[in-house]
């Protein structure tokens, strides 16, 4: 995994970095992310904004809600407002939107600890909470260069998220209930070390000895 560089060419020979390095590639994959599909509602008079903008109830008007990729909307728990595009979360809010539709009287905001999980190869990756927008992110358990590890994101003085890579699911799941819990990173954690421990890229490529 090449960090902090990106594609000049792709060519016969393979793909062609920034820096000028060449990888030999028979087969390419190009995977550049997505696009909440909304054109479809561009003069419906909704809010777009990269999803469908909704308020905490995932209401985006009056008896119009959005779930799933599509949906941007705030979520109490981070005090933000935030789009996933996780499988988990989709079903969740796909059920939170049915109860708040069918029962508007007893409305309920929606504000879970967002979730996904991934096999790659062998590594099972695992994670609960908001990992954008953080601090710092710091390595809690196993370490980078053993490619089995917890790590935590800091926002402020608060735990929002957690990283896992090879890890049984029992490990991470306790942090669930301590990000849902809103505690703080001195109970989670300890006292909070200045500046970022590990960048984003590093936790995600493996780089540096934890
Ligand atoms: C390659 C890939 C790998 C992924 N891996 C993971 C993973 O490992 N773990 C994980 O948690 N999540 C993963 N995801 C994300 C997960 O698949 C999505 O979060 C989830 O499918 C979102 O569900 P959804 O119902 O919101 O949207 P979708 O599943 O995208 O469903 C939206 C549906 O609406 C239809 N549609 C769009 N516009 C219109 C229109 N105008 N009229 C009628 N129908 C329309 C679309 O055709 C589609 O069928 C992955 C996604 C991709 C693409």
């Amino acid at each position: 995994m090449r960090t902090g560089v990106t594609v000049s060419a792709v060519s016969g020979e393979g793909v062609r970095l920034a820096d000028g390095e060449l990888v030999a590639a028979d087969e390419v994959l190009v995977a550049i992310g997505s696009q909440p599909n909304t054109e479809w509602l561009a003069d419906s008079g909704l809010a777009l904004s990269d999803g469908l903008v909704c308020d905490r109830y995932s209401a985006a008007a009056p008896d119009v809600y959005g779930a799933g990729d599509v949906a941007r909307w705030h979520n109490d728990l981070f005090g933000v407002p935030m789009r996933i595009e996780h499988r988990t979360n989709a079903a969740e809010q796909g059920m939170a939107v049915a109860r708040n539709l069918l029962r508007p009287g007893e409305r309920k905001p929606f504000a879970p600890v967002p979730y996904f999980w991934s096999d790659q190869y062998d590594m099972k990756i695992q994670a609960y909470g908001y990992l954008r927008g953080h601090d710092a992110v710091e390595v809690v358990d196993g370490a980078l260069a053993q490619r089995r590890f917890v790590a935590a994101y800091r926002s402020g003085d608060r735990l929002t998220g957690v990283l896992a890579v090879g890890m049984s699911p029992k490990v991470i799941r306790p942090w669930r209930s301590a990000i849902a819990g809103g505690v703080t990173w001195s109970q989670a954690i300890g006292p909070a070390k200045p500046g970022p421990a590990v960048t984003e890229n590093e936790v995600m490529s493996g780089e540096r000895a934890g």
